[in-house]
């Protein structure tokens, strides 16, 4: 499962500014950090920028997109129009659903329990990193870089919060990769025929022997199998009781 961080800003593109800290600055801080602790973890992780240079929303998304990689994640500190007015995190994602908007809510509440207040997740389709990316994409807002009391928690915590988001990360990719398990189901397969004559009775064979038979029809060819099974041990338990009974068998996910 690999990863794509990708610093916004950048070069001229200073981002937001306060007291003469810069955002982009700031967001390579939190990735190139978040990056190691990923690694360290066996997380493979790919970055569109590790220094500073410019490159448009669009560039970063086709770099992603050429590595291949599993998830996005674009770090930013946000900007009230007022410094102090606002503070929290708050997350952005192309659509509120998936895998994308389960890292996103995983990365709100690892900052929540920090002690940033949490804005929340938001459907923002137009923005070019989350529309352009081909994999699920978050665009998180750690704070807001005129706030003092956002600077505050991320300076006296920085460590931690490097590690909830690496967290968040890796709890996102074993939940994906749980989801992707339980859907994986193994079947004694008892024959494939292309006329459902002969599929229909062999399927009635079966079915007299007393066993949870299944007629599958894709694309002209009928397959006959049983059971429907998460533990391949108990397939092959089933695959020897058909057996014994002379039907020829292949397992089958
Ligand atoms: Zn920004």
């Amino acid at each position: 499962m690999l990863h794509s961080l990708a610093p916004p800003h950048g070069g001229e593109d200073n981002g937001a500014v306060f007291q003469g800290v810069r955002e982009k600055d700031e967001n390579l801080r939190i990735v190139l950090a978040l990056g190691r602790e990923l690694e360290n973890r066996g997380i493979p992780v790919y970055y569109t920028r590790t220094t500073d240079v410019f490159q448009t929303p669009f560039e970063k998304a086709q770099i992603a997109n050429q590595t291949g990689a599993d998830f996005f994640l674009s770090i930013h500190r946000n900007s009230g129009v007022n410094p102090g007015e606002y503070s929290g995190v708050e997350s952005l994602v192309y659509e509120k659903s998936g895998p994308a908007l389960e890292l996103a809510e995983n990365i709100n509440g690892a900052l929540g329990e920090i002690g940033f207040k949490e804005i929340g997740v938001f459907a923002e389709p137009e923005i070019a990193v989350l529309r352009r990316t081909e994999m699920p994409a978050v665009l998180a807002e750690i704070g807001f870089i005129n706030s003092e009391e956002d600077n505050r928690i991320l300076e006296e915590n920085f460590d931690e919060i490097v590690k909830s988001l690496a967290d968040a990360v890796e709890g996102t990719i074993s939940e994906e990769q749980i989801q992707a398990q339980a859907v994986r189901t193994y079947r004694v397969q008892v024959g494939t025929f292309r006329e459902k004559n002969r599929a229909s009775q062999l399927v009635e064979r079966v079915k007299a022997e007393g066993f949870p038979v299944i007629l599958d029809a894709d694309q002209g060819i009928y397959r006959i199998q049983v059971g429907s099974y998460q533990e391949l041990e108990n397939a092959v338990t089933m695959e020897r009781l058909l057996r014994r009974r002379g039907f020829s068998t292949l397992i089958t996910d």
